[in-house]
């Protein structure tokens, strides 16, 4: 089918494009370490196809709640195949992924207690786990720009001797040990130089407290799907420098677990104006997407896009300005505008680049229901991995008998 017929709006995922980025991972890797484990972050975007795919391509999968262990597990990863992280855990998953021999970064006080639990429980075995580290980044970094500016808030913190403590609680338990360090944080910058500091944070925490490790984790946040940013070879090699200072890649893996710059660059949004509304001196262009299928949270206000007209746009008119409009009947659905280009008409698609990563899953159930998803694989054939969903879902599990 051509993919310039389908009912719009879809997003669209392109096998070429993710097989790209998973390559480009693999080799910064290979390359930088040699000895390492790919997780995805499955929060990032939990598309069962994806999973799957994924899975098959050698990653694990790095889970962050119940729910997405439960679907982790439904696509086919085993429990040493699962990285589970999060300050909000649930003891059962824990327990499973612990004696499955899977990855657990403890992250919370309870995580103490359960530790002296399991290890009184199974005398015989020996845990190995990680620490999330909380680290003061701002003061390693200065110019890096956070997500916050008040610090991370995930982990146990380095400064304040929290993680010392945990290391200590766990090295007390005769059958536990502290196997890794995870170091994810994400800030808004995403520079090389805050990952070498991050990977310069592992050496001097395992130096000052003569830890062995079999792992680091350094988490996600990386910029993917961009020509003008850094990518994994920038990351891996500072990263690979860093840790060389200490760790010796024999003996120490290097775990990734990245998500939005794994897929970014294979998904696309797709959309139809449906209708152009001349009030008073503008012109609204109506489309058939929404601003909550791209940003939900309404923080963005540039949405990389390109044009498919349906017609010759050189025969068209120049427009003065033109508001790109969503298709929720809110005011503040109004994603771009165009100045001084070609008019738009019914029937042009608004294809938004690098869309979806973190939206599919983020996408409200509000007015319309979540759109279908469409994969174009390698041979150019599509496979649809969501259909459009209707009332049939949307009423599952509600009841209104008066
Ligand atoms: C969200 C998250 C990731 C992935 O982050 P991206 O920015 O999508 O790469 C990795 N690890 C942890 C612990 C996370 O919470």
């Amino acid at each position: 089918m051509n993919p310039e017929k389908l009912q719009t709006p879809f997003y669209r995922v392109k096998e070429k494009d993710l097989l790209y980025d998973i390559n480009l991972l693999k080799e910064a890797l290979t390359k930088n370490w040699g000895n390492y484990i790919m997780g995805y972050s499955v929060k990032t975007n939990s598309l069962p196809w994806l999973l799957v795919y994924l899975k098959e391509q050698g990653f694990y999968a790095e889970v962050v709640s119940e729910m997405e262990y439960d679907i982790a597990k439904r696509m086919g990863y085993s429990d040493d195949r699962i990285v589970y992280n999060s300050p909000i855990k649930d003891r059962n998953v824990w327990e499973q992924v612990l004696l499955g021999g899977g990855y657990v970064n403890l992250d919370s006080s309870y995580e103490l207690l359960w530790m002296e639990e399991i290890c009184e429980m199974y005398p015989d075995k020996v845990f190995k786990v990680g620490l999330r580290v909380n680290c003061d980044i701002g003061a390693l970094c200065p110019e890096e720009q956070l997500v916050e500016e008040e610090g991370g808030r995930f982990g146990y913190c380095y400064e304040n001797g929290k993680l010392k403590e945990a290391i200590d609680h766990i090295e007390k338990l005769s059958n536990a040990k502290v196997a890794g360090l995870h170091l994810h944080s994400s800030t808004q910058s995403r520079t090389v130089k805050v990952y070498g500091a991050l990977a310069k944070m592992a050496v001097n925490i395992a130096r000052e407290y003569a830890l062995d490790l079999e792992f680091v984790d350094m988490g996600g946040g990386y910029f993917g799907g961009r020509d003008d940013k850094p990518n994994y070879l920038n990351y891996f090699e500072e990263i690979g420098k860093e840790l060389r200072a200490y760790f010796d890649p024999k003996k120490t893996k290097i775990i990734a677990e990245p998500g939005v710059s794994l897929i970014s660059r294979a998904m696309s949004f797709e959309t139809t104006v449906l209708d152009i509304k001349d009030i008073r001196n503008r012109k609204f262009i109506v489309t058939d997407g929404s601003r909550v299928n791209l940003n939900p949270l309404v923080t963005r206000h540039v949405y990389p896009h390109h044009m498919v007209y349906g017609s010759d746009p050189t025969e068209r008119v120049i427009e003065k300005n033109q508001w790109v409009c969503g298709s929720t009947c809110m005011e503040y659905d109004r994603l771009f505008e165009i100045v001084d280009d070609v008019a738009l008409m019914p029937g042009d698609r608004i294809v938004y680049d690098t869309a979806g990563g973190y939206t599919m899953c983020l996408t409200p159930l509000f007015i319309h229901y979540f759109p279908a998803i469409w994969i174009e694989k390698i041979d150019g054939s599509l496979y649809q991995a969501r259909e459009p969903w209707t009332n049939e879902e949307y009423m599952q599990k509600y009841h209104w008998e008066l």
